[in-house]
């Protein structure tokens, strides 16, 4: 079986414009690819899981958040980082068809998704996100959790907090949690 590292977008990956629409607006936050980088070499499957309701609130198109999501695995790519599948939530149960969807974080559906496509022990592996949503999906799901302060984690960081969510690793940023925590808690294992 494989461990992954399921990586948030906006906010995580890259900096968070609120529905961003336009793949010209794509700003990686520093320390993203060089972060994604060692997730490779350390043998993870690096999988991004993103909630996209504007498609559902009538903000963005399906098409766009394609386009956003292939210039991001490109920007990526051109900076020698590897996304191995990149998956997002279009649902929202109050707006659109209100689908009371099992995709939409913190419910599990993209996790599953993942460990059917890829092999994967959920176990093993690990979210990393700046919402509380991020780090509840990783609990519902049994991974290893890191909420990272950028983004919206500094507020969420109180929500957790507030909400009894366990957070394995409080991180600066991406760069950090797969530095400091995953990278650490891979070698321990080995
Ligand atoms: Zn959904």
């Amino acid at each position: 079986m494989n461990r992954a590292v399921f990586i948030d977008r906006d906010g995580t990956i890259n900096i968070d414009k609120d529905y961003l629409t336009d793949p010209g607006d794509l700003e990686l936050i520093e320390g993203s690819s060089e972060a994604i980088r060692i997730a490779n070499a350390l043998g993870l499957k690096v999988i991004v899981i993103s909630n996209q309701s504007g498609v559902s609130r009538g903000i963005m198109t399906a098409a766009q958040v394609d386009s956003v999501n292939s210039k991001l695995v490109d920007m990526l790519k051109r900076s020698g980082a590897r996304v191995d599948a990149m998956y997002y939530c279009p649902h929202h149960p109050n707006y659109g068809d209100k689908v009371d969807c099992e995709c939409r974080k913190p419910r599990i559906g993209m996790l599953l998704r993942a460990k059917a496509e890829f092999d994967l022990d959920l176990a093993a592996s690990f979210v990393v996100g700046d919402k509380w949503s991020d780090v509840k999906c990783g609990e519902n799901a049994g991974t290893y959790t890191s909420l990272v302060q950028t983004g919206y984690g500094e507020s969420d960081y109180q929500r957790c907090i507030d909400g009894g969510i366990k957070i394995d690793y409080l991180a600066e940023n991406l760069f950090d949690s797969v530095s400091n925590f995953i990278r650490k808690k891979i070698e321990t294992d080995n």
